[in-house]
C-alpha cells in the first residue's frame, strides 16, 4: 500500500524514544542472534545520507528491529517503506511507532529476509530499465553479520541475473558488515584485504566503503566495528559471464592466496589434464601465472573468465567439474582396493 502524493519533509512528531520503545516492550537484545541496536538518531540519520535522496522514494529496510534506522528513514521522506523482521517481538513495537508516526507510509512484514520474495513487492512502475538511471528503490539494513554476508551473495547473483529486488533495475544497497569485510567488498587490486568478495562485488557494482562506527556506538555492543557499505549495480557488469561461472573462477583463484594464481587456476580442470588446460588457459588469457591472487585486477578476471567460459563451451563437462569430488573419490578407491587387500579373517 504505497503512499500516494508528495511526502513533506518535517520531522516526525514527538515520539516515544527508541530506549522507551524497548523498554516499553521488553525487547531484550538476543545476544545468540546478534542483535545490536542503533540508538542514536544522529547516527542512523547519518547511514540514511548514505543511500542517497530518499524523498518520496521506495525502500526496503531488512531487520528494522525496535526501528531507530527505521525512523531515519521516513524522516528522509520516503513514501513506501517495506520492513521484514524475522523477531516477532518486534512487530507490535514496529506497529506502534508507524501507526503513529507515518500512517499509510509503512508496511511491516514478519518474515525472514532470505527469503522473502522482494520482486513482488512494490509497484510495477516502480521499475526503471537496467540502462537507465537506479530506480527510487532503495534496501536498507543494519543486519546481524551471519545474514548480511550471505545475503550480499545472494543480492550479488540476483543483480548479475537481473532478479529479486533488481527486477526493478539497478535497485542500490546500503548495509552494514563488520569492518573487515567491509574493506574486503571495497579493497583494490594489490592491498592486502583483496578477496574473492572484492572481486564478486566490484565486477557487478560500485562499491563505496562509506565510514565505520565504532562497536561502541551500538547497544549491546559488539566485539567488533562496523562499516556501513554503499553498491550501484553497474549498467554494464565488468565481466559478462554468468555469475556461478565467475564465482567458481575467483573461489579456485584464491583457495591459495599465498602461492601463484596458476595453482588455484590448475584446480579448475581433472587431473588427467589439469596442467595442460591451465596453461592453455593462462596463455589465452594473457596471464602471467607467477601473479598472485591478490595482483590480479579485474581485467584479468575478465580475461580468464571469457577464456575459461570457451573452454567449457568447448568440453561440457568442465563446468561441473569439482576438484574435490575427485579426491573423494580417488580415495574413495584407494580404501576399497587397501581393503581388498588386507588378510581375510580365518
Ligand atoms: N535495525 C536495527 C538497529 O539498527 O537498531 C536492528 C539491528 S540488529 C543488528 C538486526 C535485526 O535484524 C534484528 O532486529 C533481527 O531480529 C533482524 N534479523 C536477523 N535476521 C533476519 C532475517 N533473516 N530477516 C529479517 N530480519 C532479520
Amino acid at each position: 500500500m504505497a503512499a500516494s502524493g508528495k511526502v513533506a519533509s518535517f520531522r516526525l512528531p514527538p515520539l516515544p524514544t527508541i530506549g522507551e520503545i524497548i523498554k516499553l516492550y521488553n525487547l531484550r537484545a538476543e545476544r545468540q542472534l546478534s542483535q545490536n541496536f542503533l540508538l542514536d538518531l544522529r547516527l542512523t540519520d547519518k547511514i540514511i545520507r548514505q543511500a542517497g535522496n530518499l524523498k518520496n522514494a521506495c525502500v526496503c529496510e531488512v531487520g528494522p528491529g525496535p526501528g531507530g534506522l527505521t525512523r531515519s528513514i521516513l524522516n528522509a521522506g520516503a513514501a513506501d517503506l517495506l520492513v521484514v523482521e524475522k523477531d516477532k517481538r518486534f512487530i507490535p513495537g514496529l506497529e506502534q511507532l508507524l501507526s503513529e508516526a507515518a500512517p499509510g507510509r509503512v508496511r511491516i512484514v514478519h518474515g525472514d529476509i532470505l527469503t522473502y520474495r522482494m520482486d513482488q513487492s512494490f509497484p510495477a512502475h516502480t521499475a526503471k530499465k537496467w540502462e537507465d538511471e537506479p530506480p527510487d528503490l532503495h534496501i536498507i539494513g543494519n543486519l546481524p553479520f551471519s545474514v548480511s554476508t550471505p545475503l550480499i551473495i545472494t543480492w550479488l547473483e540476483q543483480m548479475a541475473n537481473r532478479s529479486g529486488p533488481f527486477v526493478f533495475g539497478r535497485t542500490r544497497l546500503t548495509l552494514t558488515f563488520q569492518k573487515e569485510v567491509a574493506e574486503r567488498l571495497t579493497a583494490s587490486t594489490g592491498s592486502r584485504q583483496r578477496s574473492r568478495l572484492s572481486v564478486m562485488a566490484q565486477y557487478l557494482s560500485t562499491v563505496k566503503n562509506c565510514f565505520t562506527i565504532p562497536g561502541r556506538a551500538f547497544v549491546p555492543k559488539p566485539d567488533v566495528d562496523v562499516g556501513v557499505v554503499h553498491f550501484t549495480p553497474l549498467a554494464q557488469p565488468q565481466i559478462q559471464q554468468p555469475f556461478k561461472l565467475v564465482q567458481k573462477l575467483v573461489r579456485n583463484v584464491f583457495q591459495f592466496r599465498g602461492k601463484h594464481c596458476h595453482r588455484g587456476l590448475e584446480m579448475l580442470f581433472p587431473e588427467a589434464k589439469r596442467l595442460e588446460l591451465a596453461e592453455e588457459l593462462l596463455r589465452s588469457a594473457d596471464v602471467d601465472p607467477t601473479l598472485r591472487p591478490v595482483q590480479l585486477s579485474m581485467a584479468h578476471f575478465r580475461a580468464l573468465a571469457d577464456a575459461y567460459g570457451r573452454l567449457c563451451r568447448e568440453n561440457h563437462e568442465l563446468i561441473g567439474y569439482d576438484f574435490r569430488e575427485e579426491l573423494r573419490q580417488k580415495h574413495q578407491r584407494q580404501r576399497r582396493s587397501s581393503k581388498s587387500k588386507e588378510p581375510h579373517p580365518h
